[in-house]
C-alpha cells in the first residue's frame, strides 16, 4: 500500500473513532437534544414535520396541524417570509416531554443546533406558543450558531419571540398590573443571559416576559429588524446594531 492511501486509511480510521465519541459527549451534554435528532428512530409516527405518539387520534394530529399552519402563517406575515423547516415533535406525555423538552414545565421548547427542532407539550398546544417557538426558530436560521448564541441578548430573543405570542398573561395590561403601572420593570440590560432572564419566582419571570415583549413591541418595524439581522451577521455589536 502506498504512503498516501495509508494516510487516508488512518484518517478514515480516526474519524471512525472519533465519530461515537462526539456523539456520546453530545448525547451527555445535551440529552433532549440528541433524542430529537434520533427521532426518526424511535417509535413516534411521522406525518410531514410532525412526530407524535403512536395511537394519538387523527383527530388530534389534524388539530395539531391546523395549530402549526396558523402560527405559521401569524409569523410569516410578521417577518415577510419563513426560512426554516422545522421539525415538530408533539408529546402527549410528560415523561416523554422531559425526555425530548425539557424539564423545566415550559410548555414548549426550541432546539435548533442540528437543525430546528420544536417539542410541544400539551400545553403547548395552541397558536401562541407554537408562533412563538417558530420566530425563535426564525432567529436562529436567520443569524446562525454563534450569533444566536452569543451575540444577542436573551431578552431581546425572547422578546421578539413574544410579537406574535397573544397571550393574555404577557400583554401589556398584565404588565400594567404587575409592575405598578410601568413603575417597576426589571432593567434589561440585566437580562442578557439565560440565567438572568429565567432565573426568580413565576412572576418576577413573567414580567421578564412581559417587558421583553413591550420593549420589543415599542422597537421593532420589519425594515428594522432586517436592519438588526444584516447588521449583526456583518459583525456589529447588538447594542449598535439594536436602534
Ligand atoms: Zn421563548
Amino acid at each position: 500500500m502506498d504512503r498516501g492511501r495509508r494516510l487516508v486509511l488512518r484518517g478514515s480510521l480516526i474519524i471512525l473513532l472519533i465519530l461515537p465519541l462526539i456523539a456520546l459527549g453530545h448525547y451527555f451534554a445535551f440529552p433532549e437534544e440528541t433524542r430529537c435528532l434520533l427521532i426518526g428512530v424511535s417509535d413516534f409516527k411521522k406525518t410531514d414535520n410532525l412526530y407524535f405518539n403512536p395511537g394519538l387520534p387523527v383527530s388530534t394530529i389534524y388539530s395539531i396541524r391546523s395549530l402549526i399552519a396558523q402560527a405559521e402563517k401569524r409569523d410569516s406575515e410578521f417577518l415577510g417570509s419563513l426560512a426554516c423547516k422545522p421539525r415538530f415533535i408533539y408529546c402527549d406525555n410528560e415523561t416523554d416531554y422531559a425526555l425530548y423538552g425539557n424539564k423545566s414545565g415550559s410548555p414548549a421548547c426550541t432546539h435548533t443546533k442540528l437543525g430546528a427542532y420544536i417539542v410541544l407539550s400539551r400545553n403547548g398546544l395552541n397558536a401562541d406558543v407554537i408562533a412563538h417557538e417558530i420566530l425563535h426558530a426564525e432567529l436562529y436560521q436567520r443569524l446562525g450558531f454563534y450569533k444566536y448564541q452569543f451575540a444577542i441578548p436573551v431578552w431581546f430573543n425572547e422578546g421578539l419571540a413574544m410579537q406574535t405570542d397573544y397571550r393574555a398573561e404577557f400583554s401589556e395590561d398584565s404588565l400594567n398590573k404587575y409592575s405598578d403601572g410601568f413603575r417597576n420593570l426589571p432593567e434589561l440590560q440585566n437580562l442578557r443571559t439565560g440565567s438572568q432572564f429565567y432565573s426568580g419566582i413565576e412572576r418576577d419571570i413573567l414580567l421578564n416576559f412581559s417587558t421583553a415583549r413591550y420593549e420589543v413591541k415599542r422597537w421593532y418595524t420589519k425594515d428594522k429588524l432586517t436592519h438588526l439581522i444584516t447588521a449583526l451577521t456583518h459583525g456589529t455589536r447588538f447594542a449598535d446594531a439594536y436602534r
